[in-house]
């Protein structure tokens, strides 16, 4: 039929940038202020403060104005330097573009890969480090969430197989899609530096970056050839005047987003935050356990237990994927994420990280399984039954 249903508020779905509560919205829609003197300065001083409780850590935090790349670059170029052996540890694309800018940047890079549809294996980690006796690895970069996978690492067990090897590598971690989604604990998991950006659980407009430094990061720091002028961090935290933190002018009506953000994070609290998220994947993976059937739907995610709570990986078996997305967008109004990176085979994802509520969950599934039912595609049950049963356990 292809009837258009689409006319009323756009949903979307995909895994970042996320939906901007109107709240924030509303506190970035102002005139250009003094950046010298007044307002300003308070929110810029209530962003810096609320930082280090959202990554649950005392390290002092940095700003940047990029996306998430921008961070990454950030944290390698202030810690390491030229030729330092950097051990990446990959469940999904996005490890590996993190370590393919380590490459590009000078490092030597060497991998620990998970298995298709599986987390990142501690054990696996703990063989690879005690192989470098001498301890040139440097640094480990891991992803906590990998966005194109929707695979969570179980950083306490990649921690403990650190220890276990007694190796004094610099622990990295990407939390760009996981922060203040997914319990996350810089500080009690031992993380020496911990990356992140506006645009996915932060619910701001993609355009600022975070970066913790833990003390041994701000230790290697000191010797780090990698540094450069723009993203020292030396020079952003150099006593004199406050715009120093960005290295030239601040962005001034993202730094407005961001702190209406963190107070909505605050009000609700970083727990009840955790819950939600792990409330609303819950039912979005019983939707897709219901849908799924031999050739048809299916996680991505192996093990219940490596699922993210902020974004779902779907293959596609032999349904159209390409079809499936473009009639929930084109004709229902809820755009979903393409697939990205090496999930065996066509793919798509629903992000749902964020401001994101039971409604939009079961929209975005009700929508979803109107669209299979429209292209007749087979499926093992009701998605929107299974997924309100699981939240009817939790409500
Ligand atoms: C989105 C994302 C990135 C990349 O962030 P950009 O803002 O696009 O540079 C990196 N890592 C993870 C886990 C992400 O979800």
């Amino acid at each position: 039929m292809d009837m258009w249903l689409g006319a009323g508020r756009e949903l979307v779905a995909i895994p970042g940038p996320t939906v901007v509560p109107d709240r924030v919205l509303s506190a970035m829609h102002r005139a250009m202020p003094d950046i010298y003197a007044g307002e300003l300065t308070d929110v810029i001083d209530e962003v810096f403060d609320a930082l280090p409780g959202v990554a649950r850590t005392a390290s002092r935090p940095f700003v940047t104005i990029s996306n998430g790349h921008g961070a990454w670059e950030m944290a390698l170029s202030n810690t390491l330097s030229r030729g330092d052996r950097v051990l990446v540890l990959e469940c999904g694309r996005f490890g590996t573009v993190w370590g393919e800018m380590a490459q590009f940047n000078g490092l030597r890079v060497e991998a620990v890969t998970a298995d298709t549809g599986r987390a990142v294996d501690p054990a696996a980690v703990e063989e690879h480090l005690r192989r470098d006796a001498q301890h040139e690895i440097t640094a480990i970069l891991v992803v906590h969430v990998d966005t194109a996978s929707s695979i969570r690492n179980d950083l306490p067990a990649i921690r403990a197989a650190i220890d276990a090897a007694g190796h004094p590598a610099l622990l990295m971690v990407d939390c760009i899609a996981s922060l203040a989604c997914e319990r996350y604990e810089m500080d009690a998991w031992g993380v020496d530096v911990t990356v992140a950006a506006s645009q996915k659980g932060l619910m701001t407009p993609p355009g600022l970056g975070f970066v913790w430094a833990g003390p041994r990061a701000l230790a290697a720091h000191q010797s780090a050839d990698l540094r450069t002028r723009y993203w020292d961090w030396t020079s952003r935290t150099e006593n004199g005047p406050y715009y120093l933190r960005f290295c030239g002018t601040p962005p001034v009506t993202h730094l407005y987003g961001i702190r209406e953000a963190l107070r909505m994070v605050g009000e609700e609290g970083l727990e009840a935050r955790w819950h939600r998220h792990t409330a609303l994947a819950a039912a979005v993976h019983a939707a897709v356990d219901a849908w799924s059937t031999p050739g048809g739907l299916s996680l991505h995610a192996t093990d219940p237990a490596e699922r993210a709570n902020a974004v779902t990986t779907i293959r596609a078996g032999a349904i159209d994927a390409d079809r499936l997305r473009s009639i929930c967008r084109d004709d229902a109004g809820v755009t979903l994420g393409i697939g990205v990176g090496d999930v065996a085979g066509p793919a798509f994802r629903i992000g749902h990280m964020g401001h994101v509520n039971v409604p939009m969950v079961l929209g975005v599934i009700g929508t979803i399984e109107a669209a299979l039912g429209a292209m007749r595609a087979p499926t093992g049950g009701s998605g929107v039954a299974a997924a309100s049963a699981a939240l009817a356990d939790v409500l």
